[in-house]
């Protein structure tokens, strides 16, 4: 590292040597202070010392030469702009010590305040202040940080011995015990340091301010930021600022106090300050729970009605500013009001959209940013249930918001339990210390799923996701007793039966049937929506196999169907018995009157398919059923299908068995199906036509798509097409007329893509089906690839599930190739996705770099891809987003 570097950047009154430009450096908090200065608002001086130190010091142990040398000449800059001196005994300068990284990790990192006292300083304080009480106060939190945080012997020996003097004071609140018990207080947190460590609390304030900033550096390698920053997707190597700023104090008396403001509602967006505040406090004190803040709002009347007034006007001023909903610390010492931190607001999804498209409304704003600056997936919660912001909660414990939504049920800690009580029609929610894929019955039983370890990508989280059901994993409060019948979380005992309320949109866990409303969508989302339409290329279709699902997608804005996968069809009612019928048939005539019945159902559902796409493309799949889905398994299912077909049980079983496959996902599935029993293909074609015949007879419009699936070479692409356009002319002929319509495949398997130029001879589109393409990629079995691609992820082998987000370096490759392929014989090929990648943002915006015309997904995920392809557009365009660039 060149020593010439510069490490230490001062921010005071009206000015700053850094700029919110400087995040990387600076790290969110320094950034966000410096430019606050810079603008001249009220911020005590300080100086932030560069991130890009942090990793250095940790794996070298040391920091460069002239860095103790630099930051004293910042001190000393510090002592100037305060009038008090680092260490001097009767005007004692004290500071904090706070990190910060880039991005931000709230709660993870370490913080000291009141650093610089010690028996002599705390004297001048006392002299300065005329008030021991606060001078103690201050002096017994700071030796229980440094033990805390510097000694790493946590808060626990110093609670409890905190306990004691307020159970023997009968005291409710720390602020409650007289200036006597704060100073023998602090005799007694040394002496705990001593007694654990064998080393004495230092005295002097030099060695106190580097071995708290040491310790700030450390805690970037902690645990829970380690584990923060994996689930976020935060880089390891960025490290943390840290920050040395003069105290001011909220804790000297009741017009004294500190606060977290937001400038509006995070959870609805409306335009409110709002937050919590504590008289006679610090900081640490609002976010620790030990005392219940005030609403902010309360400060407007009384005695500090001028302290919210200045805060409002600041708040004001920062959102003209950075153009965001902030998060503000501040703190008032006798009336007089400091801002310690701003950042961009954490929000709902909710609050993200209204905020966004007010501040477009009120010209803050472009609607090229309002668009560009919402996570696509925070759609989301849009449309989940969600627990009502307005309602009384009592929430229990609190963990990572796995799958989003909110749900009400019986606590129950086994999966079997959870079916058996779900099967008698009670709602329940299955509460596991983590889950395994065997209990994975009981998570779909479930409401939710709730569990004390894991990650984001732990098997409970990934399964909840998949099926869209409400999950919170990692509550690490929650203690799991399965084999008592209850869960003990912060203090309280949780049984077997009793009803909670998990919210998996905020990792909330709580008490009781919390009130749970749907959230309205508004006309903020719809405008929002039309900004997004207007500027995007790619089109967006669903996978919709029902006339039911393909009306809900329209109502989700998509535009069309991308995949209908035919053999779901099958699974409802008596269905699928004539659908078994037709596969264990031993013959063609068998296999014929199968077909029979199953023509006019197929019909019928293409009818209603058409209908509800009015027009927009509709692209149906040839069958494409793993055999094994659909053989029937157990002995009374096997008798009623024989009882079905009139012929004994014993030859159906036998025919059953010799249709087993080693390997059903790469055996007699896709178009090989329908080159083996063409007459599958015939049906499914006859079908489809007709049912376009008689829309457009009825007056409306049909798009018809019918596509192969899981061709491998253009030999069977040229084989099932012949049949297709065949009875399309029979069809046609019989009807009295004639229905446009398209015959494309699916690109499933890498051999398709590499030979994309000889299959688009024959294909008149492409839709890529990236589940089994990642499937054949990797080799990894869809089926089975859950036991232990979390593992993969987690130990970061793989930057996350292929099958969920698309694998870019590799099954992406074979995407791009076989676009350019397919379009170098057919130039305009038309080219969707319809994968599950289609509705997932980063695969979306990789589908419009790769020049798709459209993706599909799942109806609830339409808005999603909807408003990623609309920022891939934008990106393209050079419309940054500013959201990452404001502090
Ligand atoms: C695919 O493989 O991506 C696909 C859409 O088909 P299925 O999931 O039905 O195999
Ligand atoms: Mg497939």
């Amino acid at each position: 590292m060149p020593s010439v570097e510069r490490y230490v950047y001062f921010f005071g009154p009206g000015r700053a040597d850094g700029s919110a430009a400087m995040r990387d450096i600076l790290g969110g908090k320094g950034a966000g202070l410096a430019e606050m200065a810079n603008i001249g608002l009220p911020v005590p001086p300080g100086f932030t010392i560069s991130a890009k130190l942090c990793i250095h010091y940790l794996e070298q142990g040391t920091f460069p030469d002239h860095l103790k040398e630099e930051a004293g000449r910042h001190l000393k800059q510090i002592e100037k702009a305060t009038g008090k001196k680092f260490g001097d005994p009767k005007t004692p300068l004290l500071v904090s010590v706070r990190s910060g990284a880039a991005v931000s990790m709230p709660g993870m990192m370490e913080t000291i305040l009141n650093l610089g006292l010690n028996d002599q300083t705390v004297q001048g304080l006392i002299a300065a202040t005329k008030n021991p009480r606060f001078a103690y106060d201050s002096y017994r939190r700071f030796v229980q940080m440094y033990g805390d945080v510097v000694f790493d012997l946590g808060k626990e020996p110093f609670e409890e011995v905190l306990d004691e003097f307020k159970k023997r004071r009968k005291a409710k609140r720390d602020i409650d015990l007289p200036a006597d018990d704060l100073q023998a207080l602090t005799e007694e947190f040394k002496a705990i340091i001593r007694a654990k460590t064998s080393v004495a609390f230092p005295e002097d304030p030099t060695t106190q301010l580097w071995g708290a900033i040491e310790a700030v550096f450390k805690s970037w390698r902690t645990r829970r930021a380690v584990d923060y920053r994996r689930v976020n997707g935060i880089p390891d190597d960025l490290g943390t600022a840290v920050n040395v700023v003069a105290m001011v104090y909220g804790n000297m008396g009741d017009d004294c106090g500190t606060g977290v403001a937001f400038t509006r509602d995070t959870r609805t967006g409306e335009r409110v300050l709002n937050g919590d505040y504590l008289t006679n406090a610090q900081g640490e004190d609002v976010v620790s729970g030990a005392r219940t803040p005030e609403s902010i709002a309360r400060m407007q009347r009384g005695k500090l009605a001028k302290v919210y007034a200045e805060l409002e006007r600041i708040a004001t001023k920062l959102e003209k500013h950075f153009k965001d909903v902030q998060d503000i610390e501040f703190t008032f010492e006798h009336g007089k009001l400091y801002m310690l931190q701003t950042r961009r607001a954490q929000r709902t999804g909710l609050a993200a959209v209204c905020s966004a498209v007010e501040m477009a409304d009120e010209g803050l704003i472009s609607q090229d940013e309002a668009v560009q600056r919402i996570p696509p997936q925070d759609l989301d919660q849009l449309f989940h249930p969600m627990v009502d912001p307005k309602a009384v909660i009592t929430v229990v414990a609190k963990g990572l918001p796995a799958s989003p939504g909110a749900a009400i049920g019986e606590v129950v800690f086994d999966a079997d339990e959870a079916e058996t009580l779900a099967k008698k029609g009670k709602k329940v929610i299955l509460v596991r210390p983590e889950t395994s894929p065997e209990d994975f019955h009981g998570i779909v039983a479930a409401q939710a799923v709730l569990t004390a370890r894991g990650g984001m990508t732990s098997h409970a989280a990934v399964v909840a996701r998949g099926m869209g059901k409400t999950c919170v994993v990692g509550a690490k409060d929650i203690e799991v007793d399965p084999a008592a019948g209850r869960f003990r979380a912060n203090g309280r005992v949780v049984k077997k039966g009793q009803v909670i309320t998990v919210d998996g949109t905020s990792g909330r866990v709580i008490l009781g049937a919390a009130k749970v409303v749907l959230p309205k969508i508004g006309t903020h989302y719809e405008k929002l929506m039309s900004w997004a339409d207007a500027r995007r290329r790619l089109r967006v279709r669903t996978n919709a196999d029902t006339p039911a699902d393909a009306r809900r997608a329209r109502e989700f804005g998509a535009e069309g169907i991308g995949l209908c996968r035919t053999e779901h069809m099958f699974f409802e009612g008596d269905r699928i018995t004539a659908m078994r019928e037709m596969i264990v048939a031993t013959d063609v005539t068998g296999r014929r009157q199968a077909l029979a019945q199953l023509l006019p159902m197929q019909r019928a559902d293409f009818e209603g398919m058409f209908e509800a796409m009015a027009g927009f493309p509709v692209t149906i799949r040839l069958l494409d059923p793993p055999l094994h889905e659909f053989l029937p398994h157990t002995r009374e299912e096997i008798a009623q299908l024989a009882k079905a077909m009139k012929i004994p049980p014993a030859r159906l079983k036998r025919t059953v068995d010799s249709l087993v496959e080693a390997n059903p996902m790469l055996g007699h599935r896709g178009c090989r199906l329908g080159i083996s029993y063409p007459e599958i293909t015939e049906m499914q074609a006859r079908a489809i036509f007709e049912a376009a015949c008689r829309v457009v007879a009825r007056g409306k419009k049909v798009n018809v798509e019918v596509m192969v699936p899981l061709v491998a070479t253009v030999e069977e692409l040229v084989r099932q097409a012949e049949i297709i356009r065949r009875v399309a002319q029979e069809v046609f002929h019989h009807e009295g007329r004639a229905v446009p319509f398209l015959v494309g495949t699916m690109i499933e398997l890498p051999r398709a893509a590499l030979t994309a130029d000889e299959i688009a001879r024959e294909a008149e589109f492409f839709s890529f089906g990236t589940n089994d393409l990642t499937q054949t990629t990797f080799g990894l079995s869809r089926d089975d690839a859950g036991r232990f691609l979390p593992f993969y992820v987690e130990a970061g082998i793989l930057p996350a599930d292929p099958f969920q987000v698309l694998d870019q370096d590799g099954v992406g490759k074979l995407i791009s190739m076989a676009v350019r392929l397919g379009r170098s014989t057919r130039a305009g090929l038309k080219v969707g996705i319809c994968g599950e990648h289609g509705g997932e943002p980063s695969s979306v915006k990789f589908c419009h770099h790769a020049g798709l015309n459209y993706v599909s997904c799942s109806p609830f995920r339409v808005p999603i891809a909807r408003l990623a392809a609309a920022q891939a557009a934008l990106e393209e365009a050079g419309v940054i987003n500013r959201t990452r660039a404001t502090v």
